[in-house]
């Protein structure tokens, strides 16, 4: 499961600020996922939790911030809501969908001490 390696991730960009901006610990770090992105956001979480210990941030809260997808449609030129990667757009039917927003996962901000 990749949401291990993606968790050491965000713990590591949470040191690099931390040394950074001269904080010593987090409380809560508020973090996007994207609804397209292929991260399971119960995952990420029992992977916070069993790792935050003993790092800046140890005891801190995970808030998940779900970020639906979106697409552009080439027929109707159109911004529209993508529940998944294979929908057709839901006002022309049209299957021309460009992935605009909803794959990634970001740091949003922190809660720090
Ligand atoms: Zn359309």
């Amino acid at each position: 499961m990749h949401e291990m390696s993606l968790t050491e991730g965000i713990l590591r960009v949470l040191e690099q600020q931390a040394a950074a901006q001269g904080f010593t610990r987090v409380v809560k770090v508020r973090l996007e996922i994207g609804e397209l992105s292929a991260v399971d956001p119960e995952s990420l979480r029992f992977c916070f939790e069993a790792i935050r210990d003993e790092t800046v941030a140890d005891g801190a809260e995970l808030e998940i911030i779900p970020l639906p997808g979106r697409a552009f449609c080439v027929d109707c030129g159109k911004e529209v809501p993508l529940p998944h990667r294979f929908a057709v757009c839901p006002d022309c039917g049209g299957g021309k969908l460009q992935l605009s927003g909803g794959d990634e996962m970001r740091i949003k901000d922190l809660e720090v001490e």
